[in-house]
């Protein structure tokens, strides 16, 4: 994975300085235009929409990656689909790793995560974060949707940073600032199709047996691996095991070995 000609902890902190309070459109266009090849991580989920419909106001071709992980909702394909029909977009659909799926479900079950939190995030690092891995390789910069106000663990999420765990390539969260609120209208100005679960009561939407709606008033991630208690709402994709951001010589990270005795609520923590 090749960093970017000069791009070093000096530029980086030179673009956060001059993007510090700029809008999305203008932090994605200094990308582009700082960066010959820039991918949009794309969940799906609204501030994925948000994300492509600004790119393609920018660009004649955007670059989209997103995370099959096998354990989808059908939903998720369907919007995936309305997106490569309305957008000129390159959307790269990228799945786990067969063997290495087949050797943790062989061992651990096909619904190993609800057993610990030490097999739930064996789970997410093979079917998510080793494919992002892989999928970012030869990419100079990737666009991620996170927001500050999603969580504790994004509060302070920079809009500009070296992303080490990644071969030192730009990692740019342009909606970082921005609330739910300002998405929902950026969609419904510009009437941009999303996913349809949003509007059954997820306002978080990962895979299937991962996720349910939340109540009115409930935390809007508090639907991620409901079952789990204390634990980090994360995958493992944005930050480490224990919530701090992913470091050098951890693309991909790796959990606690499985089946050492620890239960839930033990071991990994934010
Ligand atoms: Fe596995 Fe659930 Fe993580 Fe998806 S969200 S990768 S099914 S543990």
């Amino acid at each position: 994975m090749a960093t970017p000609p000069g791009l070093d902890r000096t530029e980086i902190e030179r673009l956060r300085a001059e993007l510090a309070g700029a809008e999305p459109e203008e932090i994605l266009a200094r990308a582009y235009a700082r960066f010959p090849r820039v991918a949009i991580v794309a969940s799906f989920q609204v501030e994925s929409s948000v994300l492509i419909d600004m790119a393609c106001r920018l660009r004649d071709q955007v670059e989209v990656i997103t995370l099959d992980t096998g354990r989808l909702p059908p939903e998720t394909h369907e919007v995936i689909d309305a997106f490569q029909r309305r957008y000129p977009v390159r959307v790269r659909v990228v799945a786990p790793d067969p063997g290495e799926v087949a050797e943790m479900v062989g061992r651990h079950g096909v619904n190993l995560f609800y057993r610990s939190p030490e097999l739930r995030l064996r789970c997410c690092e093979v079917r998510k974060s080793r494919p992002l891995a892989r999928a970012l390789r030869g990419c100079d910069a990737w666009v991620t949707g996170l927001r500050r106000d999603q969580s504790p663990t994004r509060a302070a999420t920079p809009v500009v940073a070296l992303d080490e765990g990644h071969g030192g390539i730009a990692k740019l969260a342009p909606l970082a600032a921005w609330t739910s609120d300002q998405v929902w209208d950026y969609v419904r100005r510009h009437q941009v199709p999303y996913h349809p679960l949003h509007d059954r009561g997820y306002p978080s939407i990962g895979c299937a047996p991962c996720t349910r709606p939340v109540q009115p008033g409930e935390d809007p991630r508090a639907g991620r691996w409901w079952w789990e208690r204390d634990q980090v709402k994360e995958c493992g994709l944005h930050w480490d095991h224990s919530g701090r951001p992913r470091r050098r010589g951890a693309p991909g990270g790796r959990p606690a070995e499985a089946g050492g005795g620890r239960g839930r609520g033990e071991g990994v923590r934010g």
